[in-house]
């Protein structure tokens, strides 16, 4: 089988296309014929070093397709069921053998696309929206990177609950589409000092929660948009890691909130998964919850697939396709 492995850290050139052996599913693992790998920008960290993992492996968190086998002792599964999953390593493949506790069936409705392209961001949207920080009718929040993959879910996730929500992008075309998302002001936050725009358009009262995956960048000014007793979710790195911070600069900014949530801590057991994976696929074929899907690269060109997402030239989802689906 073809599979996208990283044997040494570094940029997009060091993603390289082997043939591997079809893995056998051992004990309460399942063999899965991959439809769709979803991409994510841990994928880019992890294949940079940012995140260390253990090398060489087959990169991609993320996917979705057919089961063709099941190992011993497996009893919910068996070949035929459609599956998605998300804390799997190794999608980046025609095939991937996977713990039969890590996958949920795709609903009738929902297809493998779809199925690959909400799992990771989709739980992603959902926790921050819903656990992290609930939100509700009386918040504002702020969303950059709002026309991304995370954050177009996030925007309609923030809507869903009734928040007022600006979001940041970079163009006019993504701020059109964080716009048709449900965000009420989009910010262009590479033209304008988005600090000064969430005050003008809060009336000086700044936001209840800021969701900020761009880190170094906009991490000192997202905190500055906070209302008193506001919460500073910083839940990614796409600028760069957050290094240095003060607490006690929280108090003086107002008694904040910091926390630096990672999906994996919000998927605690098998009952997590279920529940939120669940949520986003009702939400999904209520018609409550739009996947935006406009990139798909073939596997083997998955290098331009990172080059696409580290150069801010993707929108909404980013999928791999093996040969042949
Ligand atoms: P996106 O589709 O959002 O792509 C990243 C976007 O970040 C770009 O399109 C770009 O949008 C923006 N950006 C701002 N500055 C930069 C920069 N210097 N270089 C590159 N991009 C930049 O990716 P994902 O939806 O996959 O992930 C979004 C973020 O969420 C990532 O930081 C990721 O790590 C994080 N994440 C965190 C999780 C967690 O549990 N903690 C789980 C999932 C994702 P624009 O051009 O509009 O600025």
């Amino acid at each position: 089988m073809k599979a996208v492995r990283v044997n040494e850290f570094g940029g997009p050139e060091v993603l390289s296309v082997e043939e591997l052996e079809v893995p056998s599913p051992a004990d309460h693992e399942v063999l899965v014929k991959i439809e769709a790998a979803g991409l994510n920008y841990i994928d880019t960290y992890q294949r940079s070093g940012l995140y260390q993992i253990p090398l060489p492996t087959t990169l991609g968190m993320e996917g979705a397709g057919s089961v063709v086998a099941a190992g011993p002792d497996v009893k919910s599964l068996k070949p035929g069921d459609r599956v998605a999953f998300t804390n799997v390593m190794g999608a980046y493949a025609d095939y991937v053998k996977a713990p039969e506790d890590r996958l949920v069936p795709i609903p009738d409705g929902v297809s493998f696309d779809e199925g690959a392209a909400a799992m990771l961001q989709g739980c992603t949207a959902h926790y921050l929206s819903q656990s992290t920080y609930k939100l509700g009718k009386s918040d504002r929040c702020l969303i950059h990177a709002a026309a991304g993959g995370v954050g177009l879910l996030l925007i309609q996730m923030a809507k869903n609950a009734g928040a007022f929500v600006i979001g940041t992008c970079s163009t006019e075309a993504k701020a059109e589409l964080a716009t048709a998302a449900g965000a009420d002001e989009v910010v262009l936050y590479s033209k304008q000092d988005f600090k000064t725009e969430v005050k003008r358009i809060t009336g000086g009262e700044g936001v209840t929660v800021a969701y900020d995956s761009v880190g170094k960048a906009t991490f000192e000014d997202s905190i500055d948009c906070l209302s008193k007793r506001g919460y500073m979710v910083l839940y990614g790195n796409a600028s760069g890691p957050v290094t240095e911070f003060n607490p006690a600069s929280l108090a003086a900014r107002g008694s904040l909130f910091l926390t630096r949530p990672a999906l994996f801590d919000y998927i605690l057991d098998r009952a997590e998964l279920v529940a939120r994976s669940g949520d986003v696929f009702n939400w999904i074929r209520e018609g409550r919850l739009r996947l935006r899907m406009e990139h798909f690269f073939p596997l083997s060109e998955a290098r331009a697939s990172h080059e696409a997402l580290e150069g801010r030239r993707t929108t909404g989802k980013v999928l791999l396709k093996p040969e042949g689906t």
